[in-house]
Formats: structure tokens, C-alpha cells, sequence
């Protein structure tokens, strides 16, 4: 159909010449390909065991709203497993990074696994601890919580070129979201400070399946019977591919980080698939780092029924697919600590290539069925994404 269709096959990293770092002489580092099955010391069905016992913990009935009892339960929690996990304390001797802004008090939680070059920038892997409502919240936030500290244990046994930070943010949700006293702002002005952040890695929403609503097929008669034996959560149906969906948006932020996610072995069953950030906004504690000209990737299965709801509950979500995002973000965190990012100014780089080519591995043979399905044409340009994420975003996702 077009160039696209048979993209040229990229040398493999192994083969690439190994370039010098414009300002600090040290070679890139992007020799091997980085395979999430380097963690298997940490096999995936013990890993969804442990996934869904830290969410039953944190996504407590009280939920966690600032300054809530339930709050302080289950940060009591999160710093018990970061001192089970043999991380270190980011700074000073506590995991505990309070703050106070507007006469109210905060608590960010962050931890460093020590890499060979303490004086290089950290990698960081973030997600927030609070809940927008007295209610579990699982997928909001409590998922990408315990996904971080099972990317930390996994991580901890590694050995890494620079640090890896875990932050668990404080005050993400509304009154606070995008205000001074969100905790992902006053953690990267204040906590950070002048450390930096090689780059940034932050989740939210990333516990469920991507779901189908069942009155979405009800134009396809066709459809009827072969959707009745499509496994239901509430309203909405699991179709098989669809389900297994990540969206991934920021790759723009830095001209390194495509060659980085491309060098990560996906997990089988699971589907990236990366975005601009534009399409969203920062619509979490990403934003801070990407408006700073960190580079940064924002992970996220979108949003769905339950999002800011009492339904968000933790029998809801599918442990089985947080064990391949675990593992997919700390080999995406390893291959970011072993590779130097060149300075940049933050400015966005041009994607569309990575964007379909990603799209297209993600769909597999369903690829021209999932085209046919959105009434997209073709996917050559970056108009046509535009037009791939406006329908997606049109769905409610
Ligand atoms: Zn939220």
C-alpha cells in the first residue's frame, strides 16, 4: 500500500555503531536488546499474586483521600514494602518526603535502587498514592503503585548504570491536580531539585483491561453470538487483542527515547501502543517533567466506566496483564539508565514512523479488521494517527 507497508527492517541494536555522547564522550550504551525476561527470576503468576495483594492493601474501602485516615493506612503500607524491597531512601534516612503548601500537609514516598554512577540523573518511576473519593480508587492509583514497587523489586536485583527512583506522589487528584500543592510538582521543584531526572517514567490508570462496550457491537449483528462468549465485566466486553492494550504517550519528548522503546522486548499479550502526549495533555504527574524538557513517557490504559467512581474496585482489574506492564516498565526503566539521552530542548520531535509502526505491531493481523472497524483509510501520516486518536478518544478511552 505504501511505504509503511513493508517498513525498512532497523539494524538491529546489537549491529549499531555505538555513537559518542556529544557532551560527555561516554559512548551510548544501546548494544543489546533489552528483554523483560531478564525478570523472570520473578515468574509472572507469582508476580500477579503479589500485584493483587498490594492493591487489596491500598485500594482500602475508606479510600485515600488527603488527609484521610485511609490516607495515612495506606501509606503506613507503601513504606512497609519499600523497606521490605531493598530500596534505598531517596534522601536522609526516611522514605517519607513531607512537605506543606497552603497551611495543609503532604507526604510524597520515594526510594532510590543505586546504580554504578551516583552522580548521574536518575531514572524515575512515578505514579500517585491519593484517591479522588472515600472509595477504593483500585485503578486510580492504587494499581500503578503496586506496579512501581514491583518494577522496584525487580529492579533492586539488577545492575544498573545510574539510580532508579520510585516516587509515590501525594496529591494528584482534584483540588490539588496541576496546582502547586500537587505532589509530582513539589517533588520535582523541591525533593529533586537540583538532581534532575534522566528521565521520567509515570502511570495512572493502568490496572484494567481496554474494554469494549457491549452497546458499542449492537450495530453489528454479526457480532451477536460470537460476543456472548467474550468474557463480561459489568457492561463492557473483553476482546481478545483489544483488552491487552497500554497506551504510551511522550516518546516526542526527547529524540532518544523511540530507539530506547523500540530496544525493549514486549511481553507477550501485551500491546503498546505510543501516542503524542497532545492527543491526552497531561492529564497526570507527568506533567511537571515533560513542561521542564525532562524526557518523559506516560503509561495508561485510558479511562473507562469506572474511572473516579465507587465501581473502581479491585475485582475489576487483570492482574495478569499489571505483571506485563511490571515487567515491560522496568526493562524500559533498565535500557533508560544504560543509555546516555543527549541534551535537548525539550522541544517535540516528529514521531509519526515510531507512532505506526508501534500501532501497526500492536494490532498485528487485525490490523486492516481494526482499521475497517474505526472507518480509517489508511495510517501513512500524521494526520491519519490524528484522525486513529480522535475516534479512540471519541470511544471515551
Ligand atoms: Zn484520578
Amino acid at each position: 500500500m505504501l511505504a509503511l507497508e513493508n517498513p525498512p527492517t532497523p539494524k538491529p541494536l546489537a549491529v549499531r555503531e555505538r555513537r559518542e555522547s556529544a557532551n560527555s564522550g561516554r559512548s551510548l550504551k544501546l548494544g543489546k536488546q533489552f528483554d523483560q525476561r531478564t525478570f523472570s527470576v520473578f515468574p509472572m503468576p507469582k508476580l500477579a499474586r503479589k500485584l493483587k495483594d498490594d492493591v487489596a492493601a491500598i485500594a482500602i474501602r475508606e479510600g485515600r483521600v488527603v488527609g484521610s485516615p485511609g490516607h495515612a493506612k495506606a501509606r503506613r503500607y507503601l513504606l512497609g514494602r519499600m523497606q521490605e524491597l531493598g530500596v534505598e531512601p531517596f534522601r536522609g534516612n526516611s522514605f517519607e518526603l513531607p512537605y506543606t503548601w497552603g497551611g495543609d500537609e503532604f507526604v510524597n514516598l520515594a526510594g532510590a535502587i543505586p546504580g554504578a554512577s551516583p552522580s548521574a540523573k536518575p531514572v524515575l518511576i512515578g505514579a500517585h498514592y491519593d484517591s479522588v473519593i472515600p472509595a477504593p480508587c483500585a485503578d486510580d492509583n492504587a494499581a500503578a503503585v503496586a506496579i512501581a514497587l514491583a518494577a522496584a523489586e525487580m529492579l533492586a536485583k539488577q545492575k544498573l548504570p545510574r539510580d532508579v527512583v520510585i516516587a509515590i506522589f501525594d496529591a494528584e487528584e482534584p483540588w490539588h491536580f496541576q496546582e502547586p500543592s500537587m505532589g509530582s510538582i513539589r517533588f520535582y521543584h523541591d525533593q529533586l531539585r537540583e538532581r534532575g531526572a534522566h528521565a521520567a517514567l509515570i502511570m495512572d490508570l493502568v490496572g484494567h483491561d481496554v474494554l469494549v462496550p457491549a452497546e458499542m457491537l449492537r450495530s453489528f449483528p454479526w457480532l451477536r453470538w460470537p460476543a456472548k462468549l467474550l468474557p463480561r465485566i459489568g457492561d463492557d466486553l473483553a476482546v481478545p487483542g483489544v483488552r491487552d492494550l497500554l497506551f504510551m504517550t511522550g516518546a516526542e519528548s526527547h529524540p532518544g527515547l523511540a530507539d530506547v522503546v523500540d530496544s525493549v522486548r514486549v511481553p507477550r499479550r501485551l500491546r503498546p501502543i505510543a501516542t503524542l502526549n497532545r492527543y491526552v495533555g497531561d492529564m497526570s504527574d507527568h506533567g511537571v517533567f515533560r513542561t521542564n524538557g525532562v524526557p518523559c513517557l506516560f503509561f495508561s490504559c485510558g479511562r473507562w466506566r469506572h474511572y473516579h467512581a465507587e465501581s473502581d474496585t479491585p475485582d475489576k482489574l487483570n492482574y495478569a496483564k499489571m505483571a506485563r506492564i511490571a515487567r515491560y516498565l522496568a526493562a524500559v526503566a533498565k535500557a533508560l539508565a544504560a543509555t546516555d539521552l543527549e541534551p535537548h530542548d525539550g522541544a517535540s520531535v516528529d514521531t509519526a514512523e515510531f507512532e505506526i509502526r508501534r500501532i501497526r505491531k500492536a494490532c498485528g493481523p487485525a490490523f486492516g479488521l481494526v482499521m475497517k472497524w474505526l472507518r480509517i483509510e489508511k495510517l501513512e501520516t500524521r494526520a491519519d494517527i490524528s484522525a486513529l486518536a480522535g475516534k479512540l478518544l471519541g470511544m471515551g478511552l
